[in-house]
């Protein structure tokens, strides 16, 4: 690259002076031809006319005399004719056997009074002459110089500016040669430089003296080094902080491409898992199906995505949130909640246990206070402390029951079985289990508009749902209320809908109107029986069939409870 600018900048030097040399060769010897010719046309105008002078002045010399003197002292031709433009006088030839000299286009001018000029190849001498004439008494006389002198004079002329052209051209080629080398070298420091930054060297730098353009080059490219050197500077400085933040914290976090490979893991993820492979392909570091499943969906659809990862290590559960990173791919971060499952397990199985144990003791309970009530039916104020115990044993059993139920649902250990069954068949069944209820309690329980089409759900499970949902709507309805069930497409799953016109529930209380024992009115419910788990019961179930459940209300005007089950493709 150095060689090829460096001749290609010679060769245009070169070309340069030479064009320039020819130019001014060309031009100073057309200058120099002119102006010689005028001179000696002007010098030979003189002597014409002093010989013009000394034709007319002396009448008693011989012509010939004359014209030989003149043609001696001068160093040229002369002529002189009469007015018939016959030769009577010449220096070079003899008069008698010239010709006639009328038609000579000086002599035309001459003989008209005027001054005549011409040049061209003498017939009498054979060489180019140049010939100025002017009249005399009686005729005209002409004196004619041969320009061959001026050729010869031009020639040295002509050879030495070739030298001195020759002469420039080398010492400009020299310099040429000098000029291009250092643009050369200029040049090839900032390539070298170049290449420095390209292979990720930030701190090369060109540091040029000069202040020419090429220097401006070289100090800009200096600049921007300097601002990139600073900026990575900066970016790798953000990237270790984040990078020290992420390894700081007790979750594991990793970063997939878009092309599902390991780009990044925190130290945790790698303690977590040591064999996790950075750079390589994610499926040879992870096996958990479901992990890889919610983080491919992040990939190709850039939604979040949350996962419960019991496969990953064994014994050790995970809850995996996984985000969509700007630019494709994903990041995940591993919440290790095997502590916490085991607690809520534990929690669990003793509310179980608990609930299983009081069963007996209450159904034997119940038993003789029943059989008690039988017996004596007339036993005063016995009988009303008898029928107290067996209100609360009753509501202990329900207690113990709803307990039960729910430390099963929520576990998510049993999974629900689902089938295709038809929307219509779920509804009509639900209502058809509290036609008899609502009609003892006067409210209108009716099925309103519902889909033609079949949801996957555990039916026994789903009708749970149901008569809590029901239950409580029949519960707070005024007498004389209507209470209706019905059900929406809504994108791939059915929407259910269990609607009351009773008291409604102020917002505020219905973000946790399905967490367990949570009531709007604790006595209230105590005094209709209610345990404060039939929501949290029902949360649970759908969250099981994948549905989502919510509630909306406004105090006074009823309270609308929705909750989704997915759409069979059967
Ligand atoms: P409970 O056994 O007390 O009914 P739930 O979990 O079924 O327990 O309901 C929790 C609370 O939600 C109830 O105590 C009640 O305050 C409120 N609630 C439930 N359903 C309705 C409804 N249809 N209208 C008004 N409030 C309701």
């Amino acid at each position: 690259m150095r060689s090829r600018v460096f001749f290609k900048l010679l060769v245009a030097f070169v070309l340069v002076i030479a064009t320039a040399t020819l130019i001014m060769d060309i031009a100073i010897r057309r200058e120099w031809e002119s102006s010689l010719r005028k001179q000696i046309t002007q010098s030979l105008t003189e002597k014409t006319r002093m010989f013009a002078n000394r034709v007319d002045a002396n009448k008693d010399l011989p012509l010939a005399q004359i014209v030989a003197e003149q043609a001696q002292a001068g160093g040229v031709r002369a002529t002189v004719i009469d007015a018939k433009g016959t030769v009577l006088a010449d220096s070079e030839a003899s008069a008698p056997q010239m010709e006639n000299h009328a038609a000579r286009p000086e002599f035309i001018a001459a003989l008209a009074g005027r001054l005549g000029v011409a040049s061209r190849t003498s017939k009498t001498v054979g060489t180019e002459l140049l010939y100025v004439a002017l009249p005399v008494r009686g005729g005209a006389v002409r004196l004619a110089y041969p320009l061959s002198s001026i050729e010869q004079t031009t020639a040295v002329i002509q050879s030495k500016l070739l030298w001195a052209s020759g002469l420039a051209l080398l010492v400009a080629t020299l310099i040429a040669v000098a000029i291009s080398h250092s643009i050369s070298m200029r040049l090839k420091k900032i390539v070298e430089f170049a290449e420095h930054v390209a292979a990720g060297d930030l701190s090369a730098r060109i540091a040029e003296s000069a202040s020419d353009e090429i220097a401006q080059v070289a100090s800009s490219l200096d600049l921007t080094a300097r601002n990139l050197e600073r900026s990575f500077a900066a970016l790798q400085l953000n990237k270790d902080q984040l990078e020290t933040l992420l390894n700081s914290i007790p979750n594991g976090v990793l970063a997939v491409t878009a092309d599902r490979i390991l780009a990044w893991a925190n130290g945790a993820m790698k303690s977590l898992e040591p064999q996790i492979r950075v750079g390589a392909p994610l499926v040879e570091s992870f096996r958990d199906p479901d992990l890889l499943h919610a983080l491919e969906m992040v990939v190709e659809r850039s939604e979040t995505q949350s996962v419960q990862a019991a496969k990953l290590i064994p014994g050790k559960t995970f809850n995996v949130t996984a985000a969509p990173m700007p630019g494709g791919g994903a990041v995940a971060v591993f919440q290790d909640v095997t502590e916490i499952e085991r607690v809520e397990k534990t929690r669990r199985d003793f509310i179980a246990n608990v609930s299983h144990e009081l069963r007996t003791p209450l159904t034997s309970i119940q038993g003789y206070v029943e059989t008690v009530l039988d017996s004596y039916p007339d036993s005063g104020q016995g009988r009303q402390f008898l029928e107290i115990i067996q209100r609360n044993s009753a509501r202990m059993a329900r207690l113990t029951e709803d307990l039960l139920v729910l430390a099963r649902v929520e576990s998510g250990e049993e999974k629900p079985k689902q089938t295709p069954v038809a929307v219509a068949e779920l509804l009509n069944e639900a209502k058809e289990n509290f036609d008899g209820i609502a009609q003892t309690r006067g409210i209108s329980l009716s099925v309103g508009p519902s889909v033609e089409c079949r949801v996957n759900a555990d039916k026994d499970a789903i009708q749970q749902v149901f008569a809590n949902l029901i239950e409580n709507a029949l519960k707070y309805s005024p007498t004389g209320g209507k209470v209706v069930l019905g059900a929406n497409a809504s994108g791939d799953a059915v929407q259910f809908y269990v609607r009351d016109c009773g008291p409604g529930i102020s917002l505020e209380h219905q973000q946790r109107l399905f967490e367990r024992f949570y009531r709007v009115d604790a006595s209230r419910s105590r005094d209709s029986g209610g345990t404060g788990l039939g929501l949290a019961i029902v949360k649970h179930i759908v969250l099981n069939h994948g549905g989502t459940v919510w509630v909306e209300s406004a105090l006074n005007h009823g309270a609308s409870f929705s909750f989704t089950l997915p759409l069979s493709k059967n």
